[in-house]
């Protein structure tokens, strides 16, 4: 009798044990990595020729603002125009 128990206490214990572990593990993960994650975001702009489809992202130029020509497209010469500003997010390991 007294040795059933404590198979039953052992089997318990372990189970106690998995289940802490499936709980704590997930969250310990995300706290460590969210440490060691840097995010960095940053102001993007989709430029783009309308005449030829030619698009190309850059780092976005103070003034700028979506409609605006800020350059001529590399394959006809054609104006390039901004098309979209957007955030882009990075996140780096640190
Ligand atoms: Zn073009």
């Amino acid at each position: 009798m007294l040795l059933q128990l404590d198979a039953l206490m052992t089997a318990l214990l372990i189970a106690l044990f998995l289940l802490l572990l499936t709980t704590l593990l997930p969250w310990l993960i995300s706290v460590t990595s969210s440490k060691s994650k840097v995010v960095k975001e940053e102001l993007v702009e989709l430029v783009g020729c309308p005449k030829c489809g030619y698009e190309s992202s850059r780092k976005y130029e103070k003034g700028d603002y979506v409609g605006k020509v800020v350059g001529t497209c590399p394959k006809d010469s054609n104006s390039l125009i901004v098309k979209a500003i957007y955030v882009e997010k990075h996140t780096y390991a640190q």
